[in-house]
């Protein structure tokens, strides 16, 4: 038996963690079967499933990672880890994901994304922030985006997120009842955003009529599936005045639920929140009781030294988005800075129209040579560190730890499996790098949310893909014409 620590290559044994109570959650994959073991019938006290790897990279606390390794599931928890032998000698299994070339981990946690933008990749690139979002996305959204839009947008993005290995993400768009449904039954995990915006949306006419029809959604969505979150996404401070931002922080509060919100993002919201309050927009949520309560502030770009005290002590979950920044040149986010002030940042990818992709492996490579280019230090941000704001670091900056993140006894079983069968991954010397800095969306094998298999071995289970390519692809084909119209 080989229990490794981290990267580091340091022995150590595996300490089992507590045990949390939950219950296995709704709907997908109720078939659960998989490869069964040679000669094993399932029996009556038979576990769900057990996942093998060569690897099993934990991101506990301790950063083991474990050596020809198996976690055991049941009841959408994580229930046991240790080798694969040991596993296997003390549980039989219904299904069973075999192991080899395979490294086992936490499914990735995406902190920020506008999923059913998906929908309008590319439709404007290679624009200024404002410029692509008042003369092209806004209106875009005003004429096209409607619940079907939304229902299949949000579709094609459960399937990239799935595909790529993202188990987790906090959304912020519009028809939020529509994307929880999409994301009930494609068995996601997801906190999903009533977005709260003082202009005329797809789905509200104003501040205030959104942050009502935001209250009905929370209402209707709260504590029903242990995978959904409702939430409130006021989108930004030029977007919405102190006062709409006080009373969308009320009424978070009021139902006991999380807000993630654009925050600092660009050099014009920052000269913007200046003229507008006289003051930078963190102090300004600061000043105005807007951080009393849990909050995810996405991008964070432009945080002054005294704006980074107050997101530590606020304990604000940061979400970095290096390739949306880079893409719209919002700028460097200085992620060293915040982590060493103790701040909380995890990794997102913000909207498919400004990145143009949802793949997580692609925001931890570029988080880590961001940092390094821009500090002219190779240094200042190791693999480890990535790994980590995209899996445990996330969850945490979420305030979700204690459910996911980690491959740990007691934690909700939101697990992923890597192949390292392709070209790119030989040699392995060193898995955590690997999976930093080689690994793509295509390396991920199968996927499982809440003990429940979405993806095995590339095969979607919970999702349509067909329908949902000729769904997009038709709706897609609708918006050209109109556009194309438009610009005659
Ligand atoms: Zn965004």
């Amino acid at each position: 038996m080989t229990i490794k620590k981290g990267a580091a290559g340091v022995f150590s044994l595996l300490i089992s963690l507590i045990v949390i109570m939950g219950t296995g959650a709704c709907s997908p994959a109720e078939d659960s079967s998989t490869t069964s073991s040679e000669g094993q019938v399932p029996d009556a006290d038979a576990i769900d499933l057990i996942i093998e790897g060569e690897y099993i990279v934990t991101m506990d606390e301790g950063g083991n990672v474990i050596r020809d390794g198996a976690v055991a599931v049941d009841g959408g928890l994580i229930i046991d880890i240790g080798t694969a032998s040991e596993i296997n000698s003390r549980y039989n299994a219904k299904g069973r994901l075999p192991g080899e070339n395979r490294i086992v981990m936490p499914g990735l946690i995406n902190g920020h994304s506008h999923a059913a933008m998906t929908l309008l990749r590319g439709v404007a690139d290679d624009l200024a922030l404002m410029d692509w979002l008042n003369n092209y996305i806004f209106p875009a959204e005003v004429e096209f985006v409607d619940a079907e839009f939304v229902r299949i947008g949000t579709e094609l993005a459960c399937w990239e997120m799935i595909r790529g290995g993202t188990t987790t993400f906090v959304d912020m768009y519009y028809y939020p009842d529509v994307v929880a449904q999409v994301v009930e039954s494609c068995g996601l995990r997801a906190f999903v955003s009533a977005t709260v915006i003082d202009q005329r949306s797809p789905d509200a006419e104003d501040a205030a009529d959104s942050i009502e029809k935001g209250l009905a959604f929370i209402k209707n969505w709260k504590d029903r599936n242990n995978r959904i979150t409702p939430i409130f996404g006021p989108h930004a401070n030029y977007t919405l005045n102190a006062e709409q931002l006080k009373a969308t922080r009320a009424a978070a509060n009021d139902a006991g639920v999380p807000i993630s919100i654009h925050m600092s993002e660009s050099p014009f919201e920052l000269e913007y929140s200046k003229q507008t309050f006289g003051m930078t927009s963190i102090e300004l949520f600061e000043s105005i009781g807007f951080l009393d309560g849990p909050t995810i502030g996405a991008h964070v770009v432009w945080p002054t030294e005294e704006e980074i005290k107050i997101l530590a002590d606020r304990r604000v979950g940061v979400i970095h988005n290096p390739t949306s920044n880079m893409k719209i040149a919002s700028g460097i986010s200085p992620v060293t800075d915040m982590l060493r002030a103790g701040v909380l940042v995890g990794l997102g990818t913000d909207g498919a129209a400004s990145n143009n992709d949802l793949d997580m492996w692609e925001e931890m490579r570029l988080a880590a040579l961001l940092q390094k280019v821009d500090k002219m230090d190779p240094e200042v941000m190791s693999a480890t560190t990535v790994l980590n704001m995209a899996t445990s670091g996330g969850a945490e900056a979420i305030g979700l730890r204690d459910k996911v993140g980690a491959l740990e006894i007691g934690l909700r079983a939101d697990i992923i499996q890597v192949s390292f069968d392709d070209v790119h991954f030989v040699p392995t010397y060193d898995v955590i790098s690997h999976l930093v800095y080689v690994a793509d969306e295509q390396d991920v094998a199968s996927v499982t949310v809440d003990g429940k298999l979405l993806m095995r071995e590339g095969e979607f289970l919970t999702i349509d893909t067909n329908r949902v390519r000729r769904e997009a692809t038709a709706l897609a084909g609708r918006i050209q014409a109109a556009l194309a119209e438009r610009n005659q």
